[in-house]
């Protein structure tokens, strides 16, 4: 049975529990980018619309099972309160005895948000014993965190598949619809452009996306192990060598299929990554011994600009350089200029990609930001993703 969300379920006067993705990124205890705060809202407002009493809860980075105040979500609280106009209550344990006392107290329209999910073990364990506990605040269970929804942990797996009435929230749908329109109604020429710094992870994506996209640009440490693989020199820039073979194979795939990818024709090359290191600009697709490629190059920027501007519908996925250094952040902004400027469809997914389209303020001009960095990869790659398969039938 396809998912309902949470326009279709009952939940008027119901307690509704709500799983959001408020892994946001902190500096010193500070929320640096509130994307996933903010697209939340919506979803929130919609069950207080219904006079539902409010249940969030989210994981936040890594504690792995254990309470660690630097991952608190109690910012994040903070920050609700300013989007929400109105008090949110903070449970410091979402085990917590006092809990169900508490949501019985609650009036119709309050809000309530619970600590990180992960400082109990059950949540990443997938435990169902964390689940039975969670189950017991609500009557109605709603899955909003698209970017936890490829995670098989307790509060996206388990939880929902102890409620009979449960669904996915307003950002689940606009992330799954966004997304889609890249698997079916895509007009051609379809781009993508590939970066950053993951390679082995985005291997797969690879291999389903020479069967789609019509051109493939790389960039960041993705082209490394391509250019390795025709035989250039690559210096001491990043190279996991398990790619270098199934990049080879990939360009082989590629040629048959008649996609095109193209590799960087030059670089941005330093011996350290450094703000006040020795740049140095490569003239062909080559990187000296001794030197790492940490941008794509002019003539490169020049090329991929040229073909965006012809794309109908593109999608990018990671950096073109290690863009949080200075001298190594033109050819992100470029390409991200390049697809801002582009009046066809386009999306941007990943979470430094994305952190990047708001640090040149280019956010509005793309078609779809997805807040999703592995969720939205594996959605596209069509691997079905655990969040968004317990919410079926
Ligand atoms: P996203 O989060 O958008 O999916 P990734 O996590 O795969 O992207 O990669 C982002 C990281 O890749 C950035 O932190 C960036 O510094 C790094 N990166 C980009 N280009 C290079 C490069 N040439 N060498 C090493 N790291 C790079
Ligand atoms: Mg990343």
């Amino acid at each position: 049975m396809p998912i309902q969300y949470i326009d279709e379920l009952n939940i008027e006067n119901a307690r509704v529990f709500i799983r959001c993705d408020f892994n946001v990124p902190l500096k010193d205890g500070h929320i640096t980018n509130d994307l996933r705060i903010k697209a939340s809202i919506p979803t929130i407002e919609y069950a207080q619309s219904k006079n539902a009493k409010v249940i969030l809860a989210s994981h936040l980075g890594r504690p792995k099972g254990k309470i660690d105040k630097t991952l608190s979500l109690e910012p994040i609280a903070e920050r609700l309160l300013i989007y929400l106009k109105r008090e949110v209550f903070f449970s410091n344990d979402c085990q917590a005895y006092g809990n169900l006392k508490l949501i019985e107290q609650m009036r119709p329209q309050d809000v309530l948000l619970f600590e990180n999910l992960r400082f109990h073990p059950g949540e990443t364990n997938n435990s169902h014993h964390f689940a039975l506990q969670l189950s017991k605040y609500a009557d109605v269970y709603v899955n909003d965190a698209f970017g936890a929804a490829h995670r098989a942990h307790a509060s996206v797996e388990a939880l929902p598949k102890l409620f009979s009435e449960k669904g996915g929230g307003l950002l689940l749908k606009k992330e799954i619809q966004a997304l889609t329109a890249l698997i079916e109604n895509r007009t051609p020429p379809y781009v993508v452009v590939l970066g950053g710094g993951k390679v082995s992870d985005k291997v797969s994506l690879l291999r389903q996306i020479i069967d789609v996209a019509d051109t493939l640009l790389l960039g960041g440490a993705m082209a490394y192990p391509f250019l390795k693989a025709q035989g250039f020199e690559v210096g001491n820039s990043k190279l996991e060598e398990e790619a270098v073979d199934i990049a080879h194979d990939l360009l082989q795939e590629a040629k048959k299929k008649k996609i095109q990818i193209i590799l960087p024709r030059d670089h941005w090359v330093a011996k350290r990554c450094d703000v006040d290191a020795e740049v140095e600009k490569t003239p062909s697709p080559a990187i000296p011994k001794g030197w790492m490629g940490l941008d794509i190059g002019p003539k490169t920027i020049l090329q991929y600009a040229q073909i965006l501007e012809k794309a109908k519908t593109i999608f990018w996925n990671g950096p073109m350089g290690i863009f949080e250094v200075a001298p190594f952040e033109q050819g992100t902004f470029a390409i991200a200029e390049a697809i801002a400027n582009n009046n066809g469809y386009t999306v941007v997914g990943g979470g430094d990609s994305v952190a990047a389209v708001y640090k040149y303020q280019l956010q509005l001009k793309f078609s779809h930001v997805s807040t999703g960095g592995g969720a939205s990869l594996e959605f596209l790659q069509g691997t079905p993703l655990p969040g968004i398969l317990a919410l079926e039938g």
